[in-house]
């Protein structure tokens, strides 16, 4: 077989980018960071150049557990999915990113679901008798039968959503677009039911970024413009090791390597078994197992900090672990990270000493010996200021602001083939058509021939990888070329051209040289999800898109409320005690709608509007007050002070009027009987 390869680049990049005009009417400091993690997700912000800034919740925690449970409609995210886990193991679902643009023969790990799938690559889990359907459906909506099957997509995009307003809640507007994380060696299948989540939850993606790349733009590697990075990433239950090379403002990824299940969780595990073998328990009950797991977890999290900690499992009598003991349990793990980096460097073609820096990534990255193991093995300290957590999620706020139109420095990147694009050939061998790491958009062609004289067809099986049989490496589609003319075996010449667009759209075309005949199709990745069933969650999440603004307005009356509450909590506590500021009966009335405002507020669920009822309420009873205090504050001179400063101020002198009225407390004359 002879093949002729034209990898015509050049001329393909004239082509304008679809995005050019998109961003046209982009609107800068409103794009938004997303680390879509497996255990955690994250929404930071960076607007117009601002260091980036992790969005948290009431409690301060940036981590929204990637959980949604199906327990109601619409379904609960985060820690309150998480709080149902236990009672609800069908319905609520954790760890969805692992199913991301599988197919049920993807999938070889243990999963408490029940999966199905009727498209061929795209699961659907079975999420039991759709919420509401006895109650809490509006009379009359209920014509259409809901679906009791959810895809991964579906689930994905409603983290995303919750992510979109909790960053919504924090900028006061609709978001522009997103920045969206994912493992370096995600395929188009996985990148593309990411996108299609994204859009599903209301959000315009402007691009996918790589994990490890978003960590080395949160350290600012980019600014060199040049540079050999290796990114440490060990979480909860995954470890990923990538090698990334700047080149030309271009990050590339050199290698990747790692462990799907390797983490934390085995560091918990580990030290789990440990306590109950010193407690001498032999065979631990269910029970023992578990709060033996949630006790070695948190002690493991103090030996970070410290250097021994005291351990009680229940029913057992209190241990000491050191830190030394710890170290011990995990180093069979650790050496296990060790030895993928040593493979990483050597795919990559390098040694240690060549790198320009490593990045620590993920929680367990905070374990003391992890970081010396790293140091030792790269020959050089890792890069730890920022919060291993948030990292990722930083790189992709700082992305998502250079995308939304912001002028701050930094490199816009471009975007790169994660992994290779070629066709099937004769015996199952994969021609490789456009290399990994290509920068998109880009065009490449080859010539193909036949193999046989009675050969009037030709299979166009498109795959991605980097393996060299088709069947290790990913079916993207396949479509036949007929009609080619009978010719002795090598004669006829197909040429096959790939085509990927700025938005990661790959067109394959075929045509037969000699005849003309051509073929052409566009390939969207075959996990599944068809056009149509996007547009479809599109339109319906359109038309939760009502739900999700109220949401946020609530979120925001709650806010302007608690604040007038606190204002007048103090107000009153501070001058209370002047009659003429704050009659009995006013204070009275003033008392009933402070304790109407909590009442409101102690639903977790309400809506905006008794929220700004409650609010209106307040501040038309305490109008006279306010104004009494203001008056007080302008007789008394004090304009321009503070309102503390001039209650204060009222308080000291109403103390001093009542002396010179004569309510100085009287002593006893020692004289009188
Ligand atoms: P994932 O990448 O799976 O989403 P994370 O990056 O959030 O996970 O890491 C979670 C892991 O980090 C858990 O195993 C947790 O116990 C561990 N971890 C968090 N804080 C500490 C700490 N202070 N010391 C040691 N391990 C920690
Ligand atoms: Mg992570």
């Amino acid at each position: 077989m002879t093949s002729v390869s034209i990898h015509d680049t050049g001329a393909l990049f004239q082509i304008a980018e679809p995005t050019d005009q998109r961003r046209a009417q982009r609107r800068p400091g409103r794009g938004i960071g997303i680390d879509l993690g497996t255990t955690n997700s994250l929404v930071a912000l960076a607007p117009h150049g601002a260091a980036p800034r992790v969005l948290r919740d009431s409690s301060g925690s940036g981590l929204v557990p990637s959980v949604v449970a199906y327990t109601t409609d619409p379904p609960l995210v985060g820690r309150a999915a998480q709080a149902l886990q236990a009672e609800h193991p069908g319905q609520v679902i954790s760890s969805v990113k692992r199913l991301m643009g599988r197919g049920l023969s993807d999938i070889h790990f243990a999963h408490p679901y029940h999966l199905s799938e009727e498209t061929p690559g795209l699961l659907r889990i079975d999420i039991g008798s759709p919420p509401g359907s006895q109650v809490g459906s509006p009379p009359g909506s209920s014509g259409e039968a809901q679906s009791r099957r959810v895809t991964p997509t579906e689930v994905s995009a409603a983290i995303l959503r919750e992510l979109k307003l909790r960053a919504e809640a924090e900028l006061g507007e609709p978001c522009d677009g997103a920045v969206i994380t994912v493992p370096a060696y995600f395929d188009e299948a996985q990148r593309q039911a990411t996108r299609d989540a994204g859009r599903i939850a209301g959000l315009q993606v402007y691009r996918l970024l790589a994990e490890p790349t978003a960590a080395a733009l949160a350290y600012g590697l980019d600014r060199g413009g040049e540079g050999l990075f290796a990114v440490y990433d060990l979480g909860g239950g995954t470890f990923d090791i990538s090698i990334l090379r700047l080149h030309k403002g271009v990050f590339q990824v050199l290698a990747t390597g790692g462990d799907s299940a390797l983490g934390g969780d085995d560091f918990d595990r580990a030290l789990a078994a440990h306590l109950l073998q010193r407690s001498g328990v032999g065979e631990p009950s269910r029970f023992q197992l578990d709060a033996a797991r949630i006790a070695a977890r948190a002690a493991k999290e103090r030996l970070t900090g410290e250097t021994a900690t005291r351990v009680a499992l229940p029913g057992l009598s209190e241990l000491e672990v050191t830190r030394g003991e710890f170290e011990a349990l995990i180093e069979p793990l650790a050496q296990r990270t060790l030895r993928a980096c040593r493979q990483a460097l050597k795919d990559a073609g390098l040694r240690a000493p060549e790198l320009d820096g490593v990045v620590l990534v993920g929680g367990s990255t905070r374990v003391p010996k992890i970081r010396e193991l790293v140091a030792e093995t790269f020959k050089r300290p890792p890069l730890a200021d920022i919060d291993p957590d948030e990292v990722v999620a930083w790189g992709a706020a700082i992305q998502a602001d250079i995308l939304s139109g912001s002028a701050r420095e930094g490199v816009t990147l471009l975007d790169v083939v994660p992994l290779s694009l070629g066709l099937e050939t004769m015996g199952g061998i994969v021609e490789k058509i456009i290399p990994r790491n290509a920068t998109i958009p880009i065009a490449a062609r080859q010539v193909f021939t036949n193999y046989a004289e009675h050969q009037t067809g030709m299979v166009i099986h498109v795959v991605q990888g980097e393996r060299e049989l088709a069947r290790d490496c990913r079916s993207l589609a396949r479509f036949d070329l007929k009609g080619i003319p009978r010719l002795p075996p090598s004669m006829a010449r197909v040429e096959v051209t790939f085509q990927l667009d700025a938005d990661a759209l790959l067109t394959v075309s075929a045509r037969e040289l000699m005849t003309g005949v051509r073929q052409s199709v566009e390939v969207k990745p075959t996990y599944g999800l068809s056009e149509a069933e996007v547009d479809r969650l599109v339109m319906e999440s359109l038309d939760h898109a009502g739900d999700d603004y109220a949401r946020r307005n609530a979120a925001e009356a709650r806010v302007e409320l608690g604040r007038v509450v606190l204002a007048l909590r103090t107000a009153v506590t501070e001058v209370g005690h002047l009659r003429e500021l704050l009659p009995e009966d006013e204070r009275a009335r003033l008392e009933a709608a402070l304790a109407a405002a909590d009442a409101a507020m102690a639903d977790p669920d309400a809506v905006a509007d008794p929220l700004n009822r409650a609010r209106t309420a307040l501040e038309k009873v305490s109008e006279p007050f306010a104004r009494r205090r203001m008056e007080r504050a302008l007789n008394a001179g004090m304009a321009g002070k503070s309102l503390h400063d001039i209650e204060r101020a009222l308080a000291d002198e109403d103390a001093l009027q009542e002396k010179r009225a004569g309510h100085t407390p009287e002593l006893l004359d020692p004289e009188e009987p």
